[in-house]
């Protein structure tokens, strides 16, 4: 029988149950069990829902109550000194909160021995997804071994429910691989002593008489570091000797093998799950090099995206394998775990009927996966309506009119490389722009947003409401931005922002504004712990229909004589941070965003607005996981970008900004970016990471972030002016701005108005001294 399976189901809950009971243990309103209660019903919901939709092999040990990275850590007693864990018995939450956000200073965390300047550990992305992790931090002295055996105790949560799940381990050479050591050792040199702890950790799942095991190494489609094959054939051997009687599948997903495929299909494992919808073309490789023996998993439902299933292309792909051998040994499943695509389409109850049924998130994907495993067996006769169905939905989204605007593809098909350059190169820019706009030495600006207070954030719950109407809203933004704007000039800021107090979020105030959007009430996905994000959908050729924020900068502009600074999400931005239709391809739709955005900077040069920022904080969560792939994605976002910022006039200063500082790998595609002026997040580094512009020796302006803006700590303007010093050793001074490392909406103005004011302070005394 083909088995239907998944590799992992979403964990916030589909109304983020999850995120409530968090932040309600987080403040002290939920204890321990309260919390453990919510996170079982979760699990039990998840378990009802996968096997009620007719999944053979339900994941277990995939919920986290945080992230699974740092929970399997935990597991292995891969935890740093300093965060209250003796080195004996379980990791408490209180250490694990610890580990994932810092101490805060909470009674729990005296109780627990942490320290109360205990930092979180490192976050960041989980491959190419939105989804962050805790970076592990190893060093060559930890003594790893199972101190939680979760996943046992996941596998009989299920049993006692009737159900026997697979549980999810993520295997040992990719935990390694995605860790950091704090002691300058390699973190595979802690395989050895970390495989033994795996392998009581499937002894006790064969004792609790697990039957599979699913083992994720997602790092077997990246380009491996030298050492890694070796690490893999340790691995797996270790592991297969452990239990003998379970059977391991070896999961890999988000991209292709590639050159790893002969590594892969010679470890010894009862299966091999491979991604076919990220890397369809390695199907026939996949075949040609699994041996026989083996099960074979393909991934051909979507786990990353929002679109139902073309499931006859599907099933012609696990025919496919049928034919060449694994007719017995077939498994179908999403490509990756559904933890990337919200709940249900179900839930939603204002998207455009038409679009609607053209969508699949968790649940409906699950169905997907049923459906075809049961075609593969019974045939195609067996499920005749549900294929007529996805046929009709597909049909009806190739024939809908309304994906594809003539007005855009004449735009684009018109689009010439001069429309992506600026009409002189940047030195002549600099001068015309200096003449413009006056701006002395170390000039000091913002990122955009000031704080997005209480009184904001309610104002916008009022107007969804319906409590206040357009017009008092917008009189309530006015009034923040006129106050703002007073006091930025009161300070001396050089170039000022109007605050972006009317925008709920940066992609979706323009995606709100933007023909081709739609968006979901309950989408959510998880990024982090408790946080979530619903990104929209792009679904039809974007087109901007009329001028989207000229009206809040023309306004902030009139009321001050210094320049204001007009604020834009940047085309690479938009698209990274949405659900990307799949008809086109993707550099298609990132140039349509271009258009719209090359079209909001010229109507606000238009209005008299000289400086422009287009933000891409976004841009190098683009790229690709494969070292190859990654020149033809940069070729194509820095066009985009330059396609949206090249309309204006060599007086109009373009700048651009990203929340980041690693650079040393694209720093030549930033530079052709060609923006005007860069910011980049700086400051917690010492100006560090400010050396891959100095290196390349950055042609343009920079403004180094002075203030991490993610702490509420006031920096003084000492502190400021050193930095500033750090980096003029670096760039030359000409050329560099002082700004905060990000926009300021989440921080609160009894920290923004100080701080801003000891930036002025800073950029003073060094014009004084110079
Ligand atoms: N202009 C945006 C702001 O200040 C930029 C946000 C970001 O970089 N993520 O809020
Ligand atoms: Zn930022």
């Amino acid at each position: 029988m083909t088995i239907a399976a998944t590799l992992g189901y979403p964990r916030i809950g589909p109304r983020r149950e999850l995120k409530t009971a968090l932040e309600a243990f987080w403040a002290g309103r939920l204890d321990q069990a309260g919390l453990q209660s919510t996170a079982a019903a979760l699990r039990a919901g998840a378990r009802a829902v996968q096997q009620g939709s007719g999944i053979n092999h339900v994941p277990s040990g995939d919920f986290a109550l945080y992230d699974h990275v740092l929970e399997t850590a935990c597991a292995f007693g891969l935890v740093p000194a300093g965060y209250g864990w003796s080195g004996e018995g379980p990791v408490s939450l209180a250490t694990m909160f610890a580990l994932a956000r810092g101490a805060r200073g909470t009674a729990a965390e005296r109780a627990a021995g942490i320290p109360g300047d205990a930092v979180a550990l490192e976050m960041t992305k989980w491959f190419d997804t939105n989804y962050h992790y805790m970076v592990p931090r190893l060093s060559a002295a930890m003594r790893p071994r199972l101190i939680d055996n979760r996943w046992a105790r996941a596998l009989r949560e299920g049993l006692q429910h009737g159900t026997r799940t697979r549980p999810v381990l993520l295997g040992p050479v990719s935990l390694l691989l995605l860790s950091k050591t704090e002691d300058g050792s390699h973190p595979l040199d802690l395989l050895p002593a970390l495989l033994p702890a795996y392998a009581d950790a499937l002894r006790y799942l064969a004792e609790a008489s697990a039957a599979w095991v699913q083992i994720d190494e997602p790092c077997l489609v990246t380009d491996l570091p030298p050492g890694a094959a070796d690490a893999y054939r340790i691995a797996f051997r270790a592991l297969a000797e452990a239990a003998p009687g379970l059977k391991l599948l070896l999961t890999t997903y988000f991209e292709g093998l590639r050159d790893n495929l002969a590594l892969a299909a010679s470890l010894p494992v009862a299966g091999l799950h491979v991604d076919l919808v990220r890397a369809p073309a390695q199907l026939p490789d996949v075949l040609a090099a699994l041996p026989r023996d083996r099960w074979l998993s393909l991934g051909v439902v979507d786990g990353r995206n929002v679109w139902r299933t073309d499931l006859r292309a599907a099933l012609a792909q696990l025919r496919q394998a049928e034919a060449a051998g694994f007719a017995k040994r077939l498994m179908v499943a999403p490509s990756c775990s559904l933890l990337h695509v919200p709940h249900s389409v179900a839930m939603e109850t204002a998207l455009d009927p038409a679009l609607q049924r053209r969508l699949a998130f968790a649940n409906e994907k699950l169905k997907e996966v049923a459906t075809l495993a049961r075609a593969v067996d019974e045939g195609e006769r067996a499920v005749a309506a549900v294929f007529e169905d996805s046929d009709r939905a597909l049909a009806e989204a190739r024939a809908d009119a309304r994906l594809h605007d003539a007005a855009v593809a004449a735009r684009l098909s018109a689009v010439t490389p001069a429309m992506e350059r600026r009409a002189s190169p940047y030195p002549r820019r600099a001068d015309v722009q200096a003449a413009r706009l006056g701006l002395p030495d170390l000039p000091v600006t913002s990122i955009g947003s000031w704080p997005q207070t209480a009184e904001v954030r309610s104002l916008r719950a009022r107007r969804a409401r319906g409590e206040i109407d357009g017009a008092a809203y917008d009189a309530e933004m006015e009034r923040l931005t006129a106050e703002a704007v007073r006091w930025q000039d009161e300070i001396g800021v050089d170039v000022l922002v109007h605050g972006e107090f009317e925008r709920n979020d940066m992609v979706k105030y323009f995606g709100e504004q933007l023909a081709g959007y739609a968006f979901t009430k309950q989408g959510w996905v998880q990024s982090y712990g408790s946080r979530c994000v619903a990104p929209p959908i792009i679904w039809a050729d974007v087109a901007r229909p009329a001028p989207m924020t000229v009206r809040w900068s023309a306004f902030a502009q009139s009321l001050t004589d210094k320049p204001m600074k007009g604020m834009l999400t940047g085309p690479v931005t938009m698209l990274q941070w949405s659900f990307v239709r799949t008809d086109i391809p993707r550099e298609t739709v990132c140039r349509q965003i271009a258009l719209a955005i090359r079209d909001e900077v010229a109507d606000l040069e238009a209005a008299g607005i000289p400086i422009v920022q287009i933000d891409e904080p976004a841009f190098r969560e683009g790229l690709p996981l494969r070292e190859a792939d990654r020149a033809d994605y940069l070729r194509w976002a820095v066009a985009c970008f330059r396609l949206s910022a090249s309309a204006v006039r060599d007086d109009t200063q373009i700048h651009t900004h990203m929340c980041y500082a690693e650079f040393n790998d694209i720093i030549e595609s930033i530079a052709a970016m060609d923006a005007d002026v860069i910011s980049i997040e700086t400051a917690r580094s010492d100006m560090e990471l400010l050396q891959a512009f100095a290196v390349f020796d950055y042609p343009n302006e920079i403004g180094p972030g002075v203030w991490d803006i993610h702490s509420p700590r006031v920096p003084p303007a000492e502190e400021m002016a050193r930095l500033a010093e750090r980096a003029a050793a670096r760039i030359p001074r000409r050329r560099l701005w002082l700004n905060p490392d990000c926009g300021c909406k989440t921080r609160g103005w009894a920290e923004v108005k100080p701080a801003m004011a000891n930036l002025v302070a800073a950029a003073r005394r060094l014009r004084a001294e110079a």
